[in-house]
């Protein structure tokens, strides 16, 4: 319950921040939301000197809503996700994910870029991104440079993101009328992550998955959302089936696991298919 002590910065600005990271190095970390690292933090699992608190950066914030493109500010919230109505419109499969992300609480305050910077499996926005094919900016000493989600993730807590870069803002190309999305995810209790999730885009001859907390990242298969796009669902399920890896935990065995990623991602293509077109 109670963490070591820190001080505490609270830059006005990307390039003042990234300069308390390099003064610092591994002894400092950004805070966002707050709702992982604190957590981690209270349990004395994470501990550092400074922490560097993004809130007063204006550049990190608001949702834009554009003609092929749709920027989000690492910032902005799950809350704010959730509420905005320009983007319930654009990309709808952002809102429905983000109502089964934790609980009113923690989305007031959980940001969009500490979810998909934290590289922590269970997240959901990772799958997600992937399966929208969102870039990730990043700001960093040596200037600004962009990831793709889909190569972002290199294990548990590993991702392409050095130390002393900030996720600045992730662009999503806005699927198009005609897509069909979904995400479904099980889940034993209202605020826990995902035993398995499945992020499915479908509609005018494509198709896109990925697949949450089935491996130590998240899972987009190429060959499973061409099986998609050719309208084969047991070969789509199959190729997934086939990239995840679960690990026995408390949410169940592996063969369980497997089992209700197929449930999932069957019953995500099924209601993505029932809105495409
Ligand atoms: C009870 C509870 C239930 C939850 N359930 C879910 C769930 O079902 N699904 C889910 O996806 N999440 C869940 N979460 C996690 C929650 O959504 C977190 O808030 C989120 O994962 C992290 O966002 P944050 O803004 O709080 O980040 P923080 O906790 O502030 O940061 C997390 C990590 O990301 C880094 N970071 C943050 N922002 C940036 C940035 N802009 N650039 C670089 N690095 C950055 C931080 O240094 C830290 O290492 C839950 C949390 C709680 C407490």
């Amino acid at each position: 319950m109670i963490p070591a002590g820190f001080e505490y910065h609270r830059p006005g600005d990307i390039a003042s921040a990234i300069g308390i990271l390099q003064e610092h190095g591994d002894e400092a970390r950004v805070i966002a939301g707050g709702h992982s690292l604190i957590p981690m933090m209270k349990l004395r699992m994470a501990e550092m000197g400074h922490l560097v608190d993004l809130q007063a950066i204006e550049e990190l914030k608001g949702i834009e809503i554009g003609a092929g493109t749709v920027s989000l500010g690492a910032m902005v919230t799950q809350h704010e996700l959730i509420t905005h109505d320009g983007l319930a419109t654009a990309i709808p499969l952002i809102r429905e994910a983000a109502l089964q992300i934790a609980d009113p609480q923690v989305r007031y305050v959980g940001t969009v870029g500490g979810n998909v910077a934290n590289g922590d499996p269970g997240n959901d926005m990772p799958g997600l991104m992937q399966c929208l094919n969102a870039t990730f900016e990043l700001s960093g000493p040596d200037g600004r440079r962009s990831v793709a989600a889909r190569e972002f993730y290199e294990a548990a807590y590993f991702t392409a993101r050095d130390d002393e870069e900030i996720l600045t803002r992730i662009s999503i190309p806005v699927p198009g009328a005609g897509v069909g999305q979904a995400y479904e995810k099980q889940k034993r209790k209202i605020g826990d992550y995902a035993t398995a999730a499945a992020a499915v885009m479908v509609g005018n001859g494509h198709a896109s998955v990925a697949m949450t907390n089935l491996a130590d990242t998240p899972v987009w298969s190429e060959s499973a959302s061409n099986a998609l796009a050719d309208g084969d669902v047991s070969g789509c399920v199959a190729a997934m089936l086939d990239a995840i890896d679960p690990v026995a935990d408390n949410r169940g065995p592996v063969e369980f696991k497997k089992h209700v990623a197929a449930v999932m991602l069957r019953r995500a293509i099924e209601r993505a298919q029932s809105r495409a077109g």
